[in-house]
């Protein structure tokens, strides 16, 4: 296989904000920013569910990504519940799966991850995975365990050729929404462990971009950006403000 670089993205993770009316008018300050310009990198958003069809149907160059999927695939008497299937239909071709504010707050738990994942690719979706450890887990020495075991988790899932669909995204639970960063250098560590466990295990390692999230923003945007192994940002607090998404945005086009 051919060896080239991952692609640099940008992913704003809106969780569940802002009002419609502010939601449109983020949207446009962020599209006018990247419309016409050719960046050096991918931008995405990630809205509520409640606004994914609308925006997916504007038909412009940022990709909408869902924030969650459902265990349930296809369409059915599953009421409340949004397949990887009906996404696709509705041209949103990505997912978060394993947020941790899905894992800890909503019992996403390694069965019903594994199935979203298994939805999400069978129809045709890339997927953001998430992975992280707690801060306990990082005070015991074992934060690199915790992501090993859940990358082993995804790939108990996937096919070879699987891997062309998926971005990794290292999320430390304790920086995420905290205003807490890892380090440049502990995020650079955690990427290239998890960069070495995909070259272990799949032949397109090198391809796969691996953001890093938890409380990135304008001023620790360049840091980051300059690290060998970090391809990107998944970023929440900070995507809700234009100007300091489209900052954050400017850090990793010019990496
Ligand atoms: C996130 O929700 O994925 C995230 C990284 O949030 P924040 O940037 O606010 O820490």
């Amino acid at each position: 296989m051919e060896k080239t670089s991952p692609k640099k993205w940008v992913i704003g993770n809106w969780k569940l904000n802002p009002y419609f009316q502010d939601a449109q008018a983020l949207f446009q300050s962020i599209t006018q920013h990247i419309e016409g310009q050719s960046l050096d990198c991918q931008v995405a958003i990630a809205p509520p569910t409640a606004y994914l069809a609308f925006f997916s149907a504007q038909n412009l160059p940022l990709p909408i990504v869902a924030q969650d999927i459902s265990i349930v695939n296809g369409t059915g008497a599953y009421t409340g519940e949004i397949s990887a299937d009906l996404l696709k239909h509705a041209n949103v071709n990505y997912t978060l799966i394993g947020h941790s504010e899905r894992r800890e707050l909503f019992g996403d738990h390694v069965e019903r991850l594994q199935q979203k994942i298994k939805n999400a690719i069978g129809s045709g979706l890339h997927i953001i995975y998430c992975v992280g450890e707690s801060l306990e887990q990082r005070e015991a020495g074992h934060a690199k365990d915790i992501v090993i075991q859940q990358l082993q988790e995804l790939k108990a899932v996937l096919s070879e050729d699987d891997w062309q669909n998926v971005i990794i995204a290292y999320e430390p639970i304790w920086a995420i929404g905290t205003g807490k960063t890892a380090l440049p250098q502990d995020a650079q560590d955690m990427h290239a462990t998890i960069r070495s466990y995909l070259q272990d295990h799949t032949t397109w390692a090198n391809r796969i971009s691996l953001l890093y999230g938890g409380s990135v923003k304008p001023e620790n945007a360049v840091e980051l950006a300059a690290c060998t192994d970090i391809d990107g940002a998944l970023v929440g607090g900070a995507s809700l403000d234009a100007s300091s998404f489209i900052s954050i945005i400017q850090a990793f086009a010019q990496k």
